[in-house]
């Protein structure tokens, strides 16, 4: 029997990008193989985010391009992700040639719904939440990955509700998995050659809640930095309310914890804090970064923010200026605010005006960039362990990985560098990467 093919096409987060990976080990499990040819494929499965409405929008072109595919080959078709959860059985009265809506909790059964169109020719939405939790199962890898690093899914779903957010409506309530099922799905990825894993949640510090007897997440963090073969744990995303000194500490005492944190702001007006619901000040996000610089100087510290939030006049904008300006980020994601249906923002009657939204991200995107580059800059002529990640896509002579800090550093290399951490002067800064060169020392050049 000729082996089937699958085609998976990801927006948004890291949490969609591990989704797919999921959803790619569920399918190898069951004959399907990956291809990279969305015409040698025999189910297209596009995985989507509406966190924003720029890569909702692109749900549908990309849906258009596969209609003739569906047409000429008979090609299964499916959405999965945050706009399938949010739109259901919508999304198939509006494409009439979509086989499959599979929300973000229903992955797990994704081969009993393929079975079902395959065998009834039914067109199939699976939307509903999974209240205990099967949905964070581990799909474990039977073979080696081949690859250095790896996401490892702790916790989905947020309490949060900040007054923008989509989120907590399409991923559900928070839910944390066991510590045990977590470190066990750690070490057999270090088994499988992953040096790196990055832990992922909405809320990591929100990690246990709901668990009885469940340990905090500075104690996980403690625990998977004990499993022999891993080399560097990151985790994504904190909420700076609960980012706890006992967290803050961690970056002192975990070895293999590296020394970057992600830490959305949002906005540096306290008045924007308040409507957005983020339960803390301009004045105590400052406060935890510099607890943060304290405790381990060297950390890279990212962020997100959003401009033009409703209500957010001039004065509100210079104050998320002079946080940046403050705080020098090592990066930051910064986005226009975005409308979400459902969401309590989109009532708000002081929406701002599109152009005012667009002339302020080109400025905080601008003074951003100056940063970064100074930041890189500082690193030229220091030498640094990379951890090898693969080939570079700029040159086919070049390797590609990152410091500790989580910076990108290309430089010429072998392949079978993949997986090793290598000394590398820092030799050229870029806005986005930098450039450097294998460090041999005198002492090791006489041998
Ligand atoms: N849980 C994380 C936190 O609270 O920091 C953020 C997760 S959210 C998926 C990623 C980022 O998207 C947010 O930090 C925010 O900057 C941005 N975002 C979310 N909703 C948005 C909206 N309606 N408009 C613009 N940006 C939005
Ligand atoms: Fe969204 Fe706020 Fe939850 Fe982050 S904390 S996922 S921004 S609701």
């Amino acid at each position: 029997m000729q082996q089937k093919r699958v085609y998976i096409e990801t927006y948004g987060c890291q949490m969609n990008e591990h989704d797919s990976e999921r959803m790619l080990r569920i399918l190898e499990g069951c004959g399907y193989a990956e291809t990279k040819e969305t015409k040698e494929a025999d189910l297209v499965l596009i995985n989507t985010c509406s966190v924003r409405e720029k890569p909702e929008h692109k749900v549908y072109s990309a849906l258009g391009r596969y209609k003739r595919l569906k047409e000429e080959k008979g090609t299964i078709i499916g959405v999965a992700g945050c706009v399938a959860q949010q739109e259901g059985e919508r999304l198939l009265d509006r494409i009439p040639y979509l086989d499959l809506v599979i929300g973000t909790h229903a992955v797990p059964i994704l081969p009993q719904l393929l079975e079902k169109i395959e065998v009834s020719g039914e067109r199939v939405c699976e939307t509903g939440f999974d209240q205990n939790g099967g949905y964070l199962k581990a799909i474990l890898p039977q073979k080696p990955l081949g690859k250095v690093k790896s996401y490892v899914t702790i916790m989905q779903g947020c309490d949060h509700f900040c007054s923008f957010c989509i989120v907590p409506y399409v991923r559900g309530r928070e839910k944390s998995r066991s510590s045990r099922e977590i470190i066990e799905e750690v070490k057999h990825l270090a088994e499988m050659g992953v040096k790196e894993v990055c832990l992922l949640g909405q809320n990591v510090n929100g990690y246990g809640k709901g668990l009885e007897g469940e340990i905090s997440f500075p104690e996980l963090l403690s625990r998977i930095n004990e499993i022999d073969g891993l080399q560097r744990i990151r985790f994504t995303t904190s909420h700076p309310r609960d980012l706890s000194e006992e967290l803050v500490q961690a970056f002192s005492k975990l070895p293999k914890l590296c020394e970057h944190i992600h830490l959305p702001f949002q906005s540096g007006s306290d008045k924007i804090l308040k409507t957005m619901h983020r339960d803390y000040t301009r004045e105590s996000y400052l406060e935890k970064i510099s607890r943060l610089r304290k405790i381990c100087p060297q950390v890279a510290i990212t962020a997100d923010a959003i401009v033009g939030f409703p209500g957010e006049e001039e004065d509100d904008f210079d104050l998320t200026l002079d946080l940046i300006h403050r705080i020098q980020f090592d990066d930051l994601f910064s986005f226009k605010y975005s409308p979400r249906k459902g969401t309590r923002a989109a009532q708000f009657q002081d929406q701002v005006n599109e152009k005012v939204k667009q002339d302020r991200l080109a400025k905080l995107q601008g003074i951003q960039k100056e940063i970064t580059l100074q930041k890189n800059q500082a690193l030229v002529g220091y030498i640094d362990k990379i951890l090898v990640e693969g080939q570079s896509k700029q040159s086919d002579r070049d390797v590609t990985g990152r410091t500790r800090s989580n910076k990108i550093v290309n430089f010429e290399g072998d392949l079978g560098l993949a997986g090793e951490l290598v000394p590398v002067r820092i030799t050229k800064a870029y806005p986005h990467s930098l450039r450097g060169e294998i460090y041999t020392s005198t002492w090791m050049r006489s041998l």
